[in-house]
């Protein structure tokens, strides 16, 4: 077999199967330049991180004026003003219960900060929970405390002898939802768990699942009357995705820790921040070094992701981002009504700026035979489409017009021609 031309190792990519690897120069909106001077539809934001679309002005500016100010510098006894306005922008616009902001830099990072932040205010306060509940399915990153928490499976086999013990309840799938809330409350009743984590509204890579807000507000309730910490991982949910600028929000929700990336910078740097209640910082603030919060990484706020945060914050503050948001889940949901009729098609279903559907095949799940075939069909008329197996989601940047959408469901009909 030969081996690839290149000496990259790229993420979740088998490269005896991959085809040739695209190479692209240039972003822009709603679209990526390929160096073979294709025009690539980017569909799901390059793996959900482009909110505003690509290269937005004011980012990149913001951006290039930091950059010949101050390009990194240890946040370990020092700090700076991207950071700090972003710190006090961040809790402008997040639950006001959420009053400390940690840095780091991947959807990753800000679990592992999530559960560190939990386990270290339970020892600290000299109490000893340590469980974390999970819902089943979940994906919460591919560190090993993320993979801890996550869905176990394929993507993690190899590595379960590193992954720790946790207690899972299941998916809140429709018509079973309360059997979600009562294996919750018998598990806070019965181990006394530090927290629970769970992706508010959509679990994301487990498949694009969507429930319902009611039963992300009843989670809270129950978490709220065992003194269990709520932990929202709103790395994917997060910048506008499910149509509020947070999923939580939908139902006044107030999570004790909450983790945020991907759209943080609005695509364009990686950045990362676990925002927590103030006595959660508290049980780690103290004369004694022992209480510390000990975790870093070398990168930790560094000022162009910080000033990136910054100006994407500002577009949220100050453009029609808001309404693009609307405008955009108003589209998908014309754009989704007619394939609600088509026997090929099952599941379809929108949350926000978020549709999926699943294409009906023999063999479903992740390593649906499908999934490939779809992707390479999708990638020959230039569409960045990347099916979790058997489904396929659409999650554009808000730039997107009526007429890329009209594109991209129409290949997704071919496909279904073809395919189903
Ligand atoms: N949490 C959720 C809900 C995610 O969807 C992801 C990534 O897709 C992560 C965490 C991990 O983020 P990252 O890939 O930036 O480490």
């Amino acid at each position: 077999m030969p081996r690839p031309s290149s000496p990259i190792w790229h993420p979740f990519t088998q490269h005896a199967l991959q085809g040739e690897i695209t190479r692209i120069a240039r972003g822009e909106g709603a679209y990526l330049h390929a160096a073979d001077g294709r025009h690539i539809m980017d569909a799901i934001s390059s793996w959900w991180v482009v909110t505003h679309g690509h290269c937005h002005p004011h980012i990149v500016s913001a951006i290039q004026e930091q950059a010949s100010k101050l390009n990194q510098i240890i946040f370990a006894g020092y700090t700076h003003e991207p950071a700090e306005e972003l710190a006090a922008q961040l809790l402008q616009l997040t639950p006001p219960a959420l009053e400390y902001v940690f840095f780091s830099d991947s959807g990753s990072t800000s679990v592992e900060v999530a559960l560190k932040m939990a386990l270290g205010y339970w020892n600290n306060i000299g109490k000893k929970r340590t469980r974390i509940v999970v819902m089943q399915h979940s994906y919460h990153g591919d560190t090993v405390g993320a993979m801890s928490v996550g869905a176990r499976g394929v993507f993690n086999a190899a590595y379960e002898p590193l992954l720790f013990d946790v207690t899972p309840i299941p998916f809140p799938a429709t018509g079973r939802e309360r059997d979600t809330l009562s294996a919750l409350y018998s598990v806070c009743q019965e181990e006394m768990p530090a927290a629970l984590i769970v992706e508010p509204l959509i679990l994301g890579a487990g498949g694009m699942l969507m429930y319902p807000a009611w039963v992300l507000r009843e989670m809270k309730r129950i978490c709220e009357d065992w003194g269990v910490l709520f932990i929202a991982d709103e790395v994917m949910t997060g910048w506008g995705r499910t149509g509020t600028l947070f999923a939580c929000e939908q139902v006044d929700v107030t999570p004790d820790i909450a983790c945020y990336s991907k759209g943080l910078t609005g695509g364009s740097l990686p950045l990362a921040v676990t925002l927590c209640r103030a006595d959660i910082f508290d049980a780690h603030y103290s004369k004694d070094r022992n209480l510390t919060f000990f975790h870093s990484s070398s990168y930790t706020a560094n000022p162009l992701a910080c000033a990136a945060a910054r100006a994407n914050l500002d577009l949220w503050q100050n453009s029609d981002a808001r309404t693009r948001v609307s405008t955009v889940a108003s589209m998908q949901e014309h754009a989704i009504q007619p394939f609600q009729t088509d026997p090929r098609f099952a599941n379809v279903r929108r949350t926000g700026t978020i549709t999926a559907l699943d294409l009906k095949t023999d063999d479903p799940g992740y390593l649906a035979g499908i999934g490939p075939k779809l992707q390479a069909f999708f990638s020959d008329r230039n569409l960045l489409l990347r099916p979790l197996g058997n489904t396929i989601y659409v999650m554009p940047p808000y730039c997107v017009t009526a007429a890329d959408l009209d594109q991209i469901y129409a290949a997704i009909r071919e496909a279904a021609d073809l395919f189903a």
